[in-house]
């Protein structure tokens, strides 16, 4: 959601309206026009090369071991994303850079950004701009992509150096609401984002079960198709949250079945009829005993007098 509050043309209270197929925050007065298309913003992004390594480095606002590419807004005057890119490098690393190449374009959605990586070759001494307040440096073929944003740069060059790039760093990954693994192949949480079903996919999950409602809090009206285009598998099995039924869990544990041996994603609102069921299908459908399995279901919540009768009628 956009943090504009008031038309910048004419200062009215800015309100949502329907424009293009897309609820935008627009001014109410006709006369004025004004639409916030809230467009994604171009950055562009090196993976620099330094004396045969791969220069990392850690902004001063971050966590003391995230290290990342260098990245910058394109400024109105750069002539081109090339030179805005090597203008960057020797902002923040104080290194002049040569291109070494183009590597694509990686939508951010989460921060609205369209990023534009290069390969970029550098030398001299590096001279930390003040953005930054530490470097490192590391082989190509050892980075860990992250799943997000500038990681599938890094991701991208790797392979297409001929490198099998390391597993996703799981740390980097920015978690769905009530985030909790059950085991390396079974991960729950509550209703993900967008950007957030692109990580899963990236850590390796292969199937996704959702037993929220369309009209869930948070629900993605287009979850088939943005999983669809993820090509993950979907199984949507509506529950009710206060009217759990048999029928809801004989399909849950169908789906289950159905994907068996490979990585899953269960999901609902806020991971509370989700954790319910899991815990009622490792008991009784997986052999998991039920000490183990309740210390999982009491991570995420106390079941409520509805959802402690379910479970109780079945174990
Ligand atoms: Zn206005």
């Amino acid at each position: 959601m956009s943090r504009f509050k008031y038309c910048p043309q004419c200062a009215k209270p800015l309100e949502l309206a329907l424009h293009g197929e897309m609820q935008r925050i627009a001014c109410p007065d006709r006369a004025c026009g004004y639409v916030h298309w809230d467009n994604p913003v171009p950055v562009v992004a090196a993976i620099v090369e330094h004396e045969g390594e791969i220069i990392l480095a850690r902004n001063a606002l971050w966590p003391p071991k995230m290290f990342a590419l260098i990245t910058g807004f394109l400024e109105k005057n750069d002539p081109h994303p090339e030179s805005g890119v090597l203008r960057e490098v020797e902002e923040e690393l104080g290194l002049k850079g040569r291109i070494g190449e183009f590597i694509g374009f990686y939508p951010f959605e989460r921060m609205n950004q369209i990023i534009i990586a290069y390969h970029v070759i550098a030398e001299g001494t590096v001279n930390l701009g003040a953005e930054l307040i530490e470097w490192k440096k590391t082989p190509l073929e050892q980075i860990k992509p992250w799943p997000a944003g500038t990681g599938y740069a890094v991701r991208d060059l790797q392979l297409r150096r001929g490198f099998t790039p390391p597993p996703f760093d799981m740390s980097m990954l920015r978690k769905p609401r009530n985030w909790h693994e059950i085991s390396e192949k079974l991960l729950t949480a509550g209703q993900p984002s967008a950007e957030e079903f692109k990580g899963l996919r990236a850590i390796g999950v292969e199937a996704v079960i959702n037993l929220a409602l369309p009209t869930s809090d948070h629900a993605l009206p287009d979850e088939d198709d943005i999983l669809r285009g993820l090509g993950l598998r979907y199984h949507h099995i509506p529950v009710l949250f206060d009217a759990p039924t048999d029928d809801d869990f004989e399909r849950f544990c169908a789906a289950m079945a159905a994907e068996d041996g490979h990585t899953v994603f269960v999901h609902c609102a806020a991971n509370k009829r989700v954790s319910a069921f899991v815990y009622l299908w490792r008991v009784l459908k997986a052999g998991v005993p039920r000490e183990i399995a309740e210390r999982d279901l009491l991570a995420v919540w106390t079941p409520d007098p509805v959802w402690a009768a379910f479970i109780a009628a079945r174990v």
